[in-house]
């Protein structure tokens, strides 16, 4: 039988509000746009002031984190706001598994990063190399300096895909992809609609890493399209796992195992972690953590994910912590040594599963903080760790994880989360985009719904 899973496109509206840009602070802004592939609009009003170099508050970083906290400031009034972001296009990354899985294109996680810039603020399009907290001033590749009365440090993290062994020879080739990067996840896709049977291998790293669920996601769309093609039987379908269980949180573990893992013949094996592909061969080498033994997987498809870490420039930076991220106040959100400095997002120290959800709970209580900050005030709001984890266990169907910092469940619904749904799938694939793109992004908090993207 045929699954059907049409790849639909969200249809992306384009918001064609004004915005301001610059690159690099040194070309006339209005050449700008001709620079940039995705421009939404050629009647783009550009108003930047040439040559600007202090703001009130500089973002570093256009991504969900990023855009939000630029977003709710603007609504609350503050003028004098840049935003350093070097890409062109804006992505919604929770879209890739679904990307993986066939369900939606890829161009349907785009949007130009022009598009989802808030009116009124500088974009200024460079990558930020280094940071001076004692002169409060950040320094771009292109050598700009731009100072700062107070700075929101929000790049994401960066994924090291160079510590596998053999990874960046093999990906995209050979049955090897990973739905981390835009351009693999269609291959992840194409993969599991060729597979034939045989291993089909799925990985998941040391964390911490950037939703912890899409791993074990992405292996459930497969198995679940396997035994829709009639070739279930003639598959292994193999998960590696660096960690002790399947998820932090024990009643969704609890409910992973008993309702999807063991039910549908998934094999597990954890503690054990990847460190070679050898893509000629096929074959996978992972690291029993507790013997510290190497065991050869062959495998069909191999879908990884590898470790992740802070960006090089913020490990090597004043702003880092012992462990390179961001060094944050768990619950207000401000630096613990400058407190003109805010992080949130990917790049935080922030103890808990870093999501686009999570950002969600996170952006209110850091620009509360930064407002409050800049009427000489004390910080106002707590953040208790809320994040959020949509488990797709299959097409159709969907855990709803939502916890805290102490993994305790915090759930919207007045029902059991933990049980598979339809109702919840419907919920990620189109209320949730829909939450980010026009709630999130605008910098709202849409009141009495608690679950981000
Ligand atoms: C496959 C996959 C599935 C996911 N599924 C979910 C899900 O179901 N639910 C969920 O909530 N989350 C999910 N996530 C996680 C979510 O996408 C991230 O947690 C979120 O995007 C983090 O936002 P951020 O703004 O911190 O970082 P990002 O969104 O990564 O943005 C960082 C921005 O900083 C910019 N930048 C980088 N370096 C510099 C620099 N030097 N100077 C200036 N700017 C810089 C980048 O260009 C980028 O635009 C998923 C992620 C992936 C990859």
């Amino acid at each position: 039988m045929m699954l059907e899973v049409p790849c639909v496109d969200t249809g992306n509206v384009l918001d064609s509000r004004p915005v301001s840009v610059k690159k690099g602070l040194k070309c006339p802004p209005v050449l700008l746009f001709g620079h940039s592939d995705h421009s939404p609009n050629p009647k783009h009003e550009v108003n930047s002031v040439e040559h600007k170099q202090h703001f009130r508050v500089v973002i570093v970083g256009g991504g969900a984190a990023g855009i939000s906290t630029a977003a709710h400031l603007v609504s609350a009034g503050i003028k004098d706001i840049a935003v350093i972001e070097p890409s062109d296009t804006h992505y919604y990354q929770p879209f890739w598994t679904f990307v993986g899985g066939g369900v939606v294109n890829a161009e349907a996680s785009t949007r130009p990063m022009a598009s989802v810039m808030p009116k009124g603020v500088e974009w200024i399009q460079a990558r930020v190399e280094r940071f001076d907290p004692d002169n409060q001033r950040v320094t771009t590749h292109e050598g700009q300096d731009i100072a700062y009365d107070y700075l929101v440090v929000a790049p994401g993290l960066q994924i090291d895909w160079h510590k596998i062994v053999g990874l960046p020879e093999a990906l995209g080739k050979q049955g090897v992809s990973s739905n981390y990067r835009y351009d693999l996840a269609p291959v992840t896709w194409a993969n599991i609609q060729s597979f034939k049977g045989g291993n089909a291998v799925f990985t998941f790293p040391p964390p911490p890493i950037k939703c912890a669920g899409a791993p074990q996601k992405i292996m459930y769309l497969a198995e679940d399209y396997f035994r829709k093609q009639g070739i279930r039987d003639k598959s292994r379908v193999i998960y590696y796992c660096a960690t002790p269980s399947i998820f932090s949180v024990p009643k969704y573990a609890t409910a992973l195992t008993g309702q999807v893992i063991k039910p549908r013949g998934i094999e597990t094996f954890f503690r054990h972690d990847l460190v070679e592909v050898r893509g000629e061969a096929k074959e996978a080498v992972f690291r029993n953590l507790q013997t510290a033994e190497d065991v050869v997987q062959p495998y069909d498809l191999l879908h990884v994910v590898p470790p992740m870490s802070a960006p090089d420039f913020i490990k090597q930076s004043p702003l880092a912590n012992e462990t390179g991220w961001v060094d944050v106040n768990q619950q207000t959100l401000q630096h613990s040594r400058y407190p003109n400095i805010f992080s949130l997002g990917d790049a935080s120290s922030l103890p808990t599963s870093k999501t686009a959800a999570a950002i969600r709970a996170q952006m209110p209580v850091l620009t509360a903080n930064l407002l409050a900050s800049m009427n000489g005030g004390q910080m106002v709001a707590e953040y208790d760790g809320y994040t959020s984890c949509p488990l797709i266990t299959a097409y159709g169907k969907l855990i709803l994880a939502e916890f805290d910092y102490d993994l305790n469940p915090k759930e919207t619904f007045p029902f059991d989360q933990s049980q598979e749904r339809y109702s919840m799938y419907l919920l990620k694939r189109y209320i949730i985009p829909m939450i980010y793109w026009d709630g999130l992004l605008k910098g709202k908090r849409w009141p009495g719904f608690e679950i981000g993207p």
